[in-house]
């Protein structure tokens, strides 16, 4: 068959399926033989009589497509099997692409393919008639559709579960970050601390500062919770500006703060505890709302550098030990005195 020919048949098949469904009308070889011919143009009194039938408003009956296809189709020229797979396998193609188009190059989509093309190459090697042939294309029509719904909602769920995994990865980040940060400061927490004290351990000269605010008790009773937070966050900002090279503060609780300083000896330690005394002495915190300012904040601390072969957990009670002989001996200052 000429390429010409081969296209017109494919164009005449792909214009005849949207009229069966359009009439509603099932693809049974008659009905198929029956608008195959009308779209082709082939018998002029055959057309005049559908559109006549059409224009007044009726639907095409099956008797009246069998009196039609008893009138003016079984005299004529059966269609061309092998024209109709042509045009079948061209369709198939076209549906294919446009499958692929959408994503759905699906192995449901693929054995589908394989068995209907199988089918179709039975029409020259075996013969099979035109009504067989036009019961495989109905059998394609009603899959294609199926598989086109199935594939239209699988895509919508890809882009669901995209969405959805996206938006874990986010909450888990999220909650990774919670993990180790504390919401209020923004300073690494206790649990962040804990790991990064073991890792560090084993430091030959590494110390610990243990931070406590001075009657934060207070600070809340008198000026209310919120500006307590506002204080709590106004030491942990200067606490981290005190520090240079690998010295971490972490909000250890409460109003407590710890600082992790590998690579400094209990003298640089208590140097840095002093430095941050002072500086926390100097913080003024505003109230934008009633106009008080507080002026009064003041930390205790406490400093340890590791003995030998010392744990984690004993160097900050030792550390947390000379805190308390801080707030005992009046607060706003840094035990030990001296080394
Ligand atoms: P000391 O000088 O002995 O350390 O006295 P203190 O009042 O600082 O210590 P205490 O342990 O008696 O009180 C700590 C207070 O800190 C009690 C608690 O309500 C408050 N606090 C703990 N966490 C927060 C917080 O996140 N925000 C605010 N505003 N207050 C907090
Ligand atoms: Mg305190
Ligand atoms: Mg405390």
């Amino acid at each position: 068959m000429a390429k010409g020919d081969l296209e017109k048949s494919f164009q005449t098949l792909k214009q005849t399926v949207p009229l069966l469904l359009k009439h509603k009308l099932s693809a049974v070889p008659t009905n198929y033989a029956l608008w195959y011919t009308y779209v082709s143009n082939d018998s002029e009194q055959l057309n005049a009589q559908i559109d006549e039938h059409l224009t007044k408003g009726y639907t095409l009956s099956s008797a009246k497509t069998k009196e039609l296809y008893r009138n003016y189709l079984t005299e004529k020229e059966e269609i061309d099997a092998w024209e109709l797979r042509q045009s079948l396998e061209a369709m198939l193609l076209e549906v294919s692409q446009s499958m692929k188009d959408t994503k759905s190059d699906t192995d449901e989509f693929k054995s589908f393919m394989d068995v209907n093309l199988d089918e179709l190459s039975k029409v020259e090697n075996e013969g099979l008639s035109v009504e067989e042939v036009v019961a495989l294309v109905r059998n394609m029509v009603g899959e294609l559709r199926t598989i086109r719904q199935k594939t239209i909602s699988f895509n919508g769920s890809l882009i669901k579960a995209e969405k959805e995994i996206a938006s874990l990865k986010e909450k888990l980040k999220e909650s990774q970050h919670d993990a180790l940060y504390d919401a209020l400061t923004g300073l690494c927490n206790r649990r962040y601390f804990d790991s990064e004290i073991e890792s560090k351990i084993d430091i030959d000269v590494l110390s610990v500062l243990i931070v406590d605010i001075d009657h934060f008790k207070k600070i809340n009773d008198n000026y209310g919770h919120l500006m307590g937070d506002l204080v709590l966050k106004a030491v942990a900002k200067k606490l981290q500006s005190c520090c240079r090279e690998d010295a971490q503060v972490f909000r250890y609780g409460g109003e407590e703060f710890v600082v992790l300083m590998p690579g400094a000896d209990l003298k640089k330690a208590l140097h840095v505890a002093d430095y941050m005394r002072r500086t926390v002495e100097k913080i003024l915190v505003k109230d934008r709302r009633t106009g008080k300012t507080i002026g009064d904040v003041s930390v205790s601390v406490g400093a340890a550098q590791k003995n030998n072969e010392e744990q984690a957990a004993a160097l900050v009670e030792r550390a947390d030990g000379m805190l308390y002989q801080a707030k005992t001996l009046g607060r706003n200052r840094v035990m030990p005195i001296t080394i």
